[in-house]
């Protein structure tokens, strides 16, 4: 199946259950939003599911650009992206968890054909003051798909307050021989989905009370769901990361990891672009700017003068499609190589400066104040340089 046709059986499913349509946001968020970016469908749903009526009603679908700073470092493994498709699917204060998981169960065996004995759940077992979470406990023995479960690794929260409540995490077997294990003893174990139950509410002093009304908030991966499909052994031999695969080997053969990563920043860069965000020293750009500079500092350790210029124009429309995004916002690639221009000559003028202050013995922070007050040089980029030179 590919991306599209993942999407579609996925929301026809809700919709033929009376989900409604929620129109996607941006990765963008609003100025009064504390968080930079859209982490998840249900980030920009917080006050419906705090209680205020949402005009769609109480189903909705839908599928969301999402984008996580926190899985930084984990990208470059099988699964974790920085940008991402959530598909996701709520019912507020309308049908409970049980209900959502059944409904799970049944898209996933008859939408998407993935088989009973590939599938492992996890559930909340009870932590401090909240029991285990019978519920889905049942529900799941009823199916008959094994459960594991857990304590606080099965407890969702978006922060020290606010709705929370347990959840049931959906694993798909990965491994090429018969599944063993569960989840948290064998890797090939992925989770592709999760249903949060939002009952409980946090308030500012830490203190657990009731949920004005009890929601389920789920979300699937869609690059995860569509590794599974394939029987791929990560998300980038998906569809959804096709063209920038093929490009970046041919044009720079990198080993496995790097590939993974270039290929990562660089989708995860043109959506970010096409959201009109652009590389700067603060906020939302700085993230931008430190995925452009990641991803040449490591095209660079192997060959300084690989160039994004060679890269063709198929796979920056290839994301733009899959995303459904235009080009409102200027073309991704014209940020991209102006980015790399300045990068290129930041280093060029900051090699022979850092290497001065280097054989001067360990830099003190006023060092690195200084160079970066007087010479542009931010520390992560001297600390590059100075790596560089031992
Ligand atoms: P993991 O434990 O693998 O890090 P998670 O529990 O943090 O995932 P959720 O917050 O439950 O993820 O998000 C819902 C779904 O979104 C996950 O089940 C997964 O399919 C997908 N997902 C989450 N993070 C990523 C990511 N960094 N890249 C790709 N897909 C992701
Ligand atoms: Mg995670
Ligand atoms: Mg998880
Ligand atoms: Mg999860």
């Amino acid at each position: 199946m590919t991306p599209e046709q993942i999407t579609g059986t996925f929301v026809d499913f809700y919709r033929e259950r009376g989900h409604l349509l929620l129109p996607e946001s941006s990765l963008v968020r609003p100025p009064d939003d504390p968080v930079l970016f859209t982490t998840s469908g249900m980030h920009p749903l917080t006050p419906y599911l705090e209680g205020r009526p949402h005009p769609l009603g109480r189903r909705l679908v839908n599928v969301q650009r999402c984008l996580r700073t926190t899985d930084l470092d984990e990208v470059g493994d099988s699964t974790h992206l920085t940008v991402f498709q959530m598909l996701g699917s709520w019912s507020l204060g309308d049908y409970d968890g049980p209900r959502s998981l059944r409904w799970g169960y049944e898209l996933l065996r008859d939408g998407f054909g993935v088989e009973r004995d590939r599938l492992h759940a996890t559930v909340f077992g009870g932590d401090g003051p909240v029991g285990p979470d019978t519920g889905s406990l049942e529900t799941w023995g009823e199916l008959g798909v094994p459960v594991e479960l857990t304590g606080h690794e099965n407890w969702w929260s978006n922060g020290p307050t606010g709705p929370c409540g347990p959840d049931s995490e959906i694993f798909v077997w990965t491994g090429d021989t018969p599944p063993t294990g569960t989840p948290t003893t064998d890797r090939r174990w992925m989770e592709v989905w999760n249903h949060v139950q939002m009952r409980y509410h946090r308030d500012g002093d830490g203190r657990l009370g009731p949920l004005r009304q009890h929601n389920v908030d789920t979300g699937m991966g869609l690059e995860r769901m569509e590794m599974v499909l394939r029987g791929g052994r990560s998300v980038f031999e998906g569809e959804s990361f096709r063209p920038w695969v093929r490009t970046v080997t041919t044009l720079w053969q990198p080993d496995e990891e790097t590939l993974r990563r270039v290929c990562d920043h660089l989708r995860s860069s043109v959506v970010m672009i096409s959201d009109g965000v652009r590389p700067s020293t603060t906020g939302r750009g700085y993230v931008l700017r430190r995925l452009i500079r990641r991803m040449l500092t490591q095209l660079w350790r192997d060959d300084p003068s690989r160039t994004l210029s060679d890269l063709p124009g198929e796979p920056f429309r290839h994301t733009l499609d899959g995303f459904r995004l235009g080009t409102g916002f200027g073309d991704p690639r014209d940020v991209l190589l102006d980015e790399e221009r300045r990068f290129r000559g930041l280093l060029r003028r900051g090699r022979p400066v850092v290497s001065r202050y280097r054989s001067r013995g360990p830099l003190t922070d006023e060092d690195y104040r200084y160079l970066h007050d007087t010479h542009g040089l931010p520390r992560d980029l001297v600390d590059g340089l100075l790596t560089e030179a031992a």
